[in-house]
């Protein structure tokens, strides 16, 4: 099985992912932890370009591909072997992060993003996909506290209220994607301790895999 998080910066994403692929271990299943950018050695190297990239220098169009190459990568060297070896995995961003922050908030075409993706992975949806859905000034505000290795995220350098418009179009996608595929998508609220937050993504993942 194959579940991915979504969701804007600061909405609990890896500590939640995490804790889900704890979970499902203590159920007896074999699971697999990852993300993207970054779930490869490869991916590792991509995800330095992307978060090292200055947005003015760097195209839409470029940062696009290099998502879709992680992805890529990542379908290949992980996502596929894992799953035909009867792992789950539990996966931080994927397809719905391209689509949203590339897509709408970036104006690329969505057409042309799904093309390059059928491309990287033959289309491979993800059984479930788990939209923590939170406030955007609480997720950038718990994003913003957080003493991250990377420092700098990729909405660095630009005015607080022009991120505050960036990542409520974002959300705003994530919102309108769940709307659209309501079998795939279990829209989340991640406001509240990590505990209540994963409660709430356990119960979903028990009643949508009958654990
Ligand atoms: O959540 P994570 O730490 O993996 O995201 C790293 C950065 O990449 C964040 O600033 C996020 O907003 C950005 N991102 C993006 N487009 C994507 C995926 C992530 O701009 N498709």
């Amino acid at each position: 099985r194959f579940i991915t998080l979504e969701g804007i910066e600061g909405c609990g994403k890896s500590t939640q992912s995490t804790m889900l692929a704890e979970y499902l271990g203590q159920r007896g299943l074999r699971v697999t932890r990852t993300k993207e950018p970054g779930g490869t050695r490869i991916g590792t190297e991509i995800r330095k370009v992307l978060l090292n990239a200055d947005h003015v220098e760097m195209t839409a169009t470029c940062e696009a591909l290099l998502y879709l190459a992680d992805r890529a990568q990542h379908h290949g060297e992980l996502i596929v072997p894992a799953l035909a070896g009867g792992v789950w995995v539990v996966c931080d961003r994927y397809h719905d992060s391209t689509l949203a922050y590339q897509g709408a908030a970036r104006a690329l075409d969505a057409d042309d993003l799904n093309h390059v993706f059928h491309m990287a992975t033959g289309s491979l949806q993800p059984h479930l996909t788990l939209l923590l859905d939170l406030d955007v000034r609480t997720g950038l505000t718990r994003a913003k506290s957080r003493n991250e290795e990377e420092g700098a995220s990729l909405s660095e350098g630009r005015l607080e209220a022009e991120d505050v418009l960036f990542h409520q179009s974002v959300r705003d996608s994530f919102l309108q994607f769940a709307r659209m595929q309501p079998e795939r998508f279990a829209v989340i609220d991640a406001d509240g301790s990590p505990q209540e937050v994963f409660r709430r993504i356990r119960e979903t993942v028990d009643r949508h895999f009958g654990l």
